[in-house]
């Protein structure tokens, strides 16, 4: 068919919301995962291929099976602190086996790329909206694999005409609002899903990393931007790829941020649950700011987000969590 997505990592939480949306839109996501961190029970839309995008064999079946025109790529492991203890299972996934599915596209003459990115390639910043100039300087590894692979496919692009659009997102949040899909990382480390963790009662309190940080309330400031979004974004940047369009590299947040513990008091507004806190020490790679302007991805991609303020981003994760307290069956 002509209209097949190779979607990998669509098993987990943001390329599951992704297949959804493509699905709606006419196209047919493909589906290569490893279930490493995604869940069987996310992939609802297409066809689903258990394998590994660091084996060229399996990614050579998949690329002479289908006849795919574009590849979005999530698979990879996202969890800062973790990259900080260790380093080389992010560098050998996030980047070496990035570049064994760049050599497999190229194998194949796939040349369609939409790569997520990170504001965790920016590094520290002075607290107001970054655009895409900012200085990429990461201190984190898991913000260096990104920048690393935002530097191959420069690469890429020129030697093989593969071209790549870079989704730089903030702080991917919410859940599908028809309530099927959600967040489930297990062991969960984002702010969002234990919170609202706390609040069900599963977990006794909410450790919050730090409350002397250089911002209005003394804890993290980040910008929040709901998956639903992030799937729109990720289709037009497609769409325009696949009508000869150039590649670039756009921030993808709301150009606002909240501190932890404004989250948290607007999750106690919506659930009405107590969530007990503790106060900790700092997290290791933590940075006190991270907010992005989008200004660049809404006039040249045409981006509209839907679900901007943070009472959705809540209300559509508490939706799901309060359907599947368990998260995905296994
Ligand atoms: N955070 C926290 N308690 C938690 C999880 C996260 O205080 O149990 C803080 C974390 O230190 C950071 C913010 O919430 O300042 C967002 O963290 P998350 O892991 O969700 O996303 P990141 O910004 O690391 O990608």
């Amino acid at each position: 068919a002509d209209n097949e997505i190779l979607v990998v990592g669509g098993a987990g939480y943001i390329g599951s919301h992704m297949c959804k949306y493509l699905w709606r839109r006419g196209y047919r996501p493909i589906v290569l995962d490893n279930l490493v961190c995604g869940h069987r029970a996310a992939v609802q839309w297409g066809p689903f291929i258990q394998g590994d995008i660091g084996d060229p064999e399996t990614l050579d079946r998949v690329f002479s099976e289908y006849d795919i025109k574009g590849v979005l790529h999530f698979a990879a492991y996202t969890c800062v602190p973790e990259s900080v203890d260790i380093p080389l299972k992010y560098y050998g996934n996030n980047v070496a086996n990035t570049i064994n599915l760049l050599q497999g596209m190229v194998r194949h003459g796939v040349n369609r790329l939409i790569f997520s990115s990170s504001c965790a390639t920016y590094g520290v910043s002075d607290g107001t909206p970054m655009s895409e100039d900012h200085v990429q300087h990461p201190i984190t590894p898991y913000g260096r694999t990104k920048w690393m692979v935002e530097q191959i496919l420069d690469d890429v692009e020129s030697a093989y005409g593969l071209r790549a659009v870079c989704l730089r997102y903030f702080n991917a949040a919410g859940a599908d609002p028809d309530g099927h899909l959600g967040e489930d990382h297990r062991p969960e480390t984002h702010l969002i899903p234990i919170i609202i963790k706390t609040a069900l009662g599963q977990r006794d309190f909410l450790s919050v990393y730090g409350d002397d940080y250089p911002t209005r309330d003394g804890t993290c400031v980040r910008d929040y931007i709901h998956v639903e979004d992030l799937a729109q974004a990720h289709l037009l940047a497609l769409e325009r790829l696949l009508a000869g369009g150039p590649g670039g590299k756009y921030n993808l947040g709301n150009g606002d941020g909240a501190t932890v513990r404004e989250v948290i008091e607007r999750t106690r507004g919506i659930t009405q649950a107590s969530i007990p806190v503790r106060f900790e020490e700092r997290r290791p790679g933590d940075v006190p700011v991270l907010i992005g302007s989008s200004e660049k991805a809404i006039r040249e991609l045409g981006w509209r987000p839907q679900y901007s303020d943070l009472d959705a981003i809540i209300e559509t994760a508490w939706n799901w969590h309060r359907r599947y307290p368990d998260g995905y069956p296994e």
